[in-house]
């Protein structure tokens, strides 16, 4: 198993690719938290966890991400509770998608405060903690394609992603010499909730660009994330990883 005993927190990891990405690291061997927006959804996400791995050391708890204070104070609390510390999982966020005339900058904050500020949050908490037990581990962001060249509408989304593949190239460089990988993993269009309701005549247009020819599943993106939280990615830092069929709309 590539997670053996590691202990992992992953931020949005209710659903969603965070849900995969806490399915797959329990199947790895990992010792897992998922945070969610509300208590009842994190209960929600760690009874069905429960259910489908009856064996695994899961978690459930809630904070406000975009707080440093509240981030430092319940990542403490989840590492006391899994006995420390190895990997954080920086995966919550909104994607927005309205023209710029009926924008607004309250919803420009929006995706700011919550794919931005939470995810500095969650790179200081993390490795605030690897740093006072003394020993290195990784943090892993979900960025996205639209990181690559931008999107037409919704501009405080690409732009908020475009700052944390930044934000991932430069920390890695900083916290390097603590042994602590930072890296992200930029999906296309993957098969949520939100992308599996949607019609059939708006999805086949979409796969149409997919030189893979299909959406990504939330699986194909855990992977990666399995990859970073492991020792076979032990040289790899500052990445920026794709993971979307070859998509370049
Ligand atoms: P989702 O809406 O299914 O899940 C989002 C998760 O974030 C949920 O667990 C939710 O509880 C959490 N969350 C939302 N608002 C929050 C808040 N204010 N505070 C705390 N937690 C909050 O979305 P998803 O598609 O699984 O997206 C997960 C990540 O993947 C996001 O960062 C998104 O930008 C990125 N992404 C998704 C796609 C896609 O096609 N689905 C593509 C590229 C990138």
């Amino acid at each position: 198993m590539l997670l053996e005993g590691k202990k992992a927190i992953i931020t949005g990891g209710t659903r969603g690719i965070g849900y995969a990405i806490a399915c797959r690291f329990i199947e790895e061997g990992a010792k897992v938290t998922v945070f969610g927006s509300r208590q009842e959804t994190a209960d929600a996400a760690l009874a069905k966890l429960k259910e489908a791995y009856p064996e695994a050391d899961v978690w459930g708890r809630t904070c406000d991400l975009t707080s440093l204070d509240a981030v430092v104070e319940a990542f403490t609390a989840a590492a006391e509770d899994m006995g420390g510390l190895d990997t954080v999982v920086n995966n919550a966020g909104i994607s927005q998608s309205a023209p710029l005339l009926s924008y607004t900058d309250k919803e420009f904050a929006k995706a700011m405060d919550l794919n931005v500020t939470a995810v500095f949050n969650g790179h200081y908490a993390g490795a605030k903690i690897m740093e006072e037990a003394g020993h290195g581990g990784t943090i892993t962001t979900t960025s996205s394609m639209v990181a690559k060249y931008g999107q037409p509408a919704g501009v405080g989304y690409p732009t908020s992603k475009f700052a944390v593949n930044g934000m991932v190239q430069s920390l890695s460089r900083e916290l390097a010499p603590k042994s602590i990988r930072v890296n992200a993993v930029a999906p296309g269009i993957t098969k949520t909730d939100m992308v599996a309701a949607l019609p059939d005549e708006m999805i086949q247009p979409l796969i149409a660009t997919i030189p893979l020819g299909r959406i990504g599943e939330p699986e194909d993106v855990a992977n990666a994330f399995v990859f970073l939280a492991s020792e076979m990615s032990s040289y790899v830092t500052g990445a920026v990883i794709p993971v979307d069929g070859a998509a370049r709309s």
